[in-house]
């Protein structure tokens, strides 16, 4: 084997890139580390071409080699980190592959690459790690493509380019070739990268939820104990296969030979739970490495929760971890539990181990997620995996996404979420995640963008929490407000077809509920039709002469099993209707058992494009019948509950039925000149970043085909004149000044001037609103049409938000704005104007006139475009850009755009490498 190198790079080279540093699962279930090259690891390469097997070896070099020469290990280990780039995979402590990229002398942008991969490593996905990892570095640092020269019988790593999704060009010549790879990430190489993680994610979290055999470190005799909580919680629940108790203080717990450490067990352990002081945790844990154990539940508390050492403590822990490709959950979380039962493993200290069924879930609050599998357990809802992930320092949500989208077990997912790790990688995940299965999430706490001081109307309408609202409605993903709301949601997907429609019946044997659910069904945008004649006439033939059939339908108290079965049948036969509430609220106990079983013989018998659910409002709880973990639909205690979780299953229902947007490129944009512009503007510039000048921003908003009214900044009156004789028509003569945020308020903007002796008015009245004049901006004068609003504020977390609303002055005192987290595909520009309830005004509603939708959706698209290419914009907003009639287009009149310089992080979190665990 190779010599031992470390994981990470405290001595750095200059220009180290330390946030390339990036672990990764492999496809056996295992970890790597990726980073990039240093000098030092000179001595682990050198050995590394030694104990390369003749083939790989002239697979790499085209002959066999058993040593670099020295000048060989500078040119491979002394980078420049962009021009030239490598980077080490290291598996157990050791060198197990290198890629890298060379684009010395390579004029046309196009790098010489090569890549090796350890014999013993090979099949693990090493190579397609590394092939990922160097092309988002080359694209990071504008290298357009990768050639590599591959002999003819290389069919491992032909297959890793080919299964890596790239763009690819192939010439064979004598043998050997030349594999050409765009590095550009496009959806080929998205999806391929989605699979590739896919899998090695899922199969390194199944030792979590699959053990074959655990260990409890700090097992206590103690009952009370936590440790001794959690022991019992796993021998009760009958795990499938051996549990070790570990305590070097005890000799037997619960008859159970105990052991003193768990080195001492003498069977191989696979799942460790740990349940002793913080201080002991990281040597325990060590232990377990050197055991083999392939997952550790770390239970303990005292880790970063509770400040700067705990902190310390915890990232040490991390590398124990990561260094023996272990995975972990936690520190200080209650644990997790599969009632799979072919494990059953309560692997948690609470006292609920729930029915198994189809919801998994996962909780970031412990406490939480303890009266969250209470609650389940008293409704009709079974749990298949529960997880509560602490301070998720290595396993967090997106890795149990990633798990529960391959698991056949779980059909609906549970989040609750008090923080993002990676909100990109969430994003990407859960997007294709949620065209399959339901994702359904509460996220409690509000952005750190309600932080920002506001300076801009963009600014201050960002400060609610709309960046996860955003991210969770571009990613299909069910948002909730409520525990309640995520159990009636829940416990309707889980049991029943998502609605095809929006169309509702209600059958009820009392008025005034139904009026209720009348009024919450339609506040919520569902529809409650009139039946047809003949469908009426179907329901009359056997319902009461004084029953309503109209829908609802009222049987009124009288109804008995008979009625119910029969109005149930005969509404999901029917193709009026998408869904059906059925409302039973008893008037005494007599015949409820009967009336409950036949609700529940009919709604079971529910076709797959109809949707039932039941109310059942009694102050007792509903009767076993429609109660108990068989049941096929949900029950509900009010019909408002029910209103609301099926207007959240039908907002999913749409999403599915939706197609896939598209983030379009757009012709001719000029890039360079709005660099060349940011980059003037940025030279000396600090984090607090500056407003770009008026000349600066026509020029940016130009290169990329934002459309403009014809523009000047001058400095005399007679420039403004002059200005108005050339463009002939009424002019703006607006001040501009740095003191200024709404120049308008202070009387710095006159608007449609015409003639000499005005304009020179103008130029007077506002150059003296303000204390510091810096010059004057005319405009031409664009009159009529709709203002809106779009703006860019960048959030630390989410990255740059981009929004919409209708302008003026009241946008952020009424608030009817959308949201979209950049980037903007068509679909979302296109939805945030018809969230917007006052946009309606740009369809000419009554009677005003119309606006030019289209033209303000390519706005939107233009700006997420401009965005994208010019990451030191961190503020932007257009207010307002007036919307002339259809197909007259729309003129940006005042705009404003904040940069600073980018520290150079931005863009690989942006990349957001899918192997990131
Ligand atoms: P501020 O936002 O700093 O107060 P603006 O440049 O937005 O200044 O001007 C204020 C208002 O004047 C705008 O909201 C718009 O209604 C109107 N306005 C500004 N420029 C023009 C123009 N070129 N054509 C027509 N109206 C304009
Ligand atoms: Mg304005």
């Amino acid at each position: 084997m190779s010599t031992a190198i470390p994981a990470s790079i405290i001595d750095a080279p200059s220009g180290y890139p330390h946030e390339w540093e990036q672990d990764a699962a492999l496809k056996d279930g295992g970890t790597v580390r990726i980073r990039p090259i240093v000098p030092a690891d000179a001595t682990a390469l050198q050995a590394f071409v030694k104990n390369m097997s003749t083939e790989s070896s002239y697979f790499r070099f085209f002959r066999v080699k058993r040593q670099l020469e020295p000048e060989e290990l500078e040119e491979f280990t002394q980078l420049d980190y962009s021009e030239q780039m490598a980077f080490v995979a290291i598996v157990d402590g050791e060198l197990g592959g290198v890629g890298r990229y060379s684009a010395k002398g390579c004029p046309d942008g196009v790098a010489e690459a090569a890549f090796t991969v350890a014999d013993e490593l090979q099949g693990k996905g090493i190579g397609t790690l590394l092939v990922y990892r160097i092309s988002a570095y080359a694209r990071a640092h504008d290298i357009k493509g990768f050639r590599a020269h591959l002999l003819a019988d290389n069919h491992a790593m032909m297959r890793v380019f080919r299964n890596a999704g790239f763009a690819m060009r192939r010439e064979v010549d004598q043998g050997v070739y030349t594999v050409e790879i765009d590095t550009e990430e496009s959806d080929a190489v998205l999806a391929a990268e989605g699979r590739a993680e896919q899998i090695s994610i899922a199969a390194s979290v199944m030792p979590l939820f699959y053990p074959t055999s655990i260990a409890v470190i700090g097992a206590s005799r103690d009952k009370l104990s936590i440790g001794g909580r959690l022991f019992n919680n796993i021998i009760n629940a009958d795990f499938n296969g051996p549990v070790y108790p570990v305590n070097p203080k005890a000799s037997i717990v619960r008859s159970i030979r105990c052991y003193p450490s768990v080195t001492d067990i003498p069977g191989t352990v696979d799942l460790a739970f740990i349940v002793v002081p913080a201080r002991y945790v990281n040597d325990v844990v060590r232990e377990c490495a050197g055991k083999g154990v392939r997952g550790v539940v770390v239970i303990s508390a005292g880790f970063s929760e509770t400040g700067e050492k705990g902190n310390q403590m915890e990232q040490e822990l991390l590398d124990i971890v990561r260094d023996a490709g272990m995975r972990m959950v936690g520190p200080n979380c209650m644990g997790l539990q599969n009632t799979d039962p072919a494990v059953s493993l309560d692997g948690q200290f609470g006292p609920v181990m729930p029915r198994t069924g189809n919801v998994s879930m996962s909780s970031q609050s412990g406490a939480l997620g303890l009266a969250i599998l209470d609650y389940a357990t008293h409704m009709n809802l079974g749990i298949s995996t529960f997880i509560s992930v602490g301070n998720k320092v290595d396993v967090a949500g997106n890795d149990l996404l990633l798990y529960w989208e391959q698991d056949p077990n779980t059909d609906v997912i549970l989040l609750y979420l008090e923080s993002f790790g990676n909100p990109r990688r969430f994003s990407r995940i859960a997007r294709r995640i949620t065209k399959k299965k339901p994702i359904v999430a509460v996220k409690s706490g509000r952005t750190s963008a309600g932080a920002r001081a506001a300076s801009s109307h963009t600014g201050s309408l960002a400060s609610l929490d709309v960046a996860a609202d955003a991210l969770f409605r571009q990613a299909g993903v069910i948002r909730v407000s409520t525990l309640e709301e995520l159990f009636d949601v829940t416990a309707l997907l889980a049991n029943q077809p998502v609605p095809q429609g929006d169309r509702v019946a209600i059958v009820t044997n009392a008025g005034g509920p139904a009026i209720l659910a009348v009024d919450a069904l339609e506040s919520q945008g569902l529809v409650v039709p009139e039946f047809s004649d003949e469908l009426q006439a179907e329901l009359r033939s056997f319902l009461a002469p004084d029953a309503a059939v109209a829908n609802p339908v009222d049987m009124i108290a009288a109804a008995g099993p008979e009625e119910y079965r029969l109005a149930i049948g005969a509404l999901l036969a029917s193709d009026e209707i998408d869904a059906l509430i059925t409302l039973f609220i008893p008037a005494s106990e007599e015949g409820v058992s009967e009336t409950s079983t036949a609700i529940r013989e009919a709604g079971e018998a529910t076709p797959d494009d109809k949707t039932f659910l039941c109310v059942y409002m009694h102050s007792g709880g509903a009767p076993s019948e429609l109660s108990s973990i068989d049941v096929g639909f949900p029950t509900f205690s009010f019909p408002e509950r029910a209103a609301k979780a099926l207007r959240k299953a039908t907002t999913y229902a749409e999403w599915l039925a939706k197609p896939e947007g598209v983030v379009p490129q757009f012709e001719g944009i000029d890039s360079e000149r709005a660099r060349r512009v940011i980059d003037t503007a940025i030279d000396g510039a600090d984090d607090a970043g500056v407003w770009l000048d008026p000349d600066a921003v026509d020029a940016i908003l130009e290169s990329y085909g934002l459309t403009i009214p014809k523009a000047r900044v001058v400095s005399t009156v007679e420039e403004a004149i002059a200005f108005g004789d050339e463009i002939r028509a009424p002019i703006v003569v607006k001040v501009i000044s740095p003191s200024a945020v709404h120049k308008s308020d202070v009387g710095g903007v006159a608007l449609d001037v015409s003639g000499a002796g005005d304009i020179a008015a103008a130029y007077e009245q506002v150059t003296a609103a303000v204390p510091d004049p810096e010059g004057v901006l005319v405009q031409e004068f664009v009159s009529g049409g709709h203002e809106v609003l779009i703006g860019m504020v960048e959030d630390p977390i989410f990255g740059p938000l981009i929004v919409f609303g209708l302008g003026g002055v009241f946008v952020e005192l009424i608030g009817d704005v959308a949201f979209r987290i950049h980037p903007l595909t068509d679909r979302d520009a296109a939805e945030m104007i018809s969230e917007v309830k006052s946009a309606r005004l740009l369809e000419g509603y009554r009677g005003g006139e119309p606006g030019d939708i289209d033209a303000v959706v390519d706005t939107l698209l233009r700006v997420s475009n401009l965005i994208e290419d010019l990451p030191e914009i961190f503020e932007m907003d257009l207010n307002p850009v007036k919307v002339g009639t259809p197909g007259s287009g729309v003129r940006i009149v005042d705009a404003r755009i904040r940069v600073r310089p980018t520290t150079g992080t931005w863009i690989p979190s942006r990349t957001d490498l899918p192997s990131k665990i």
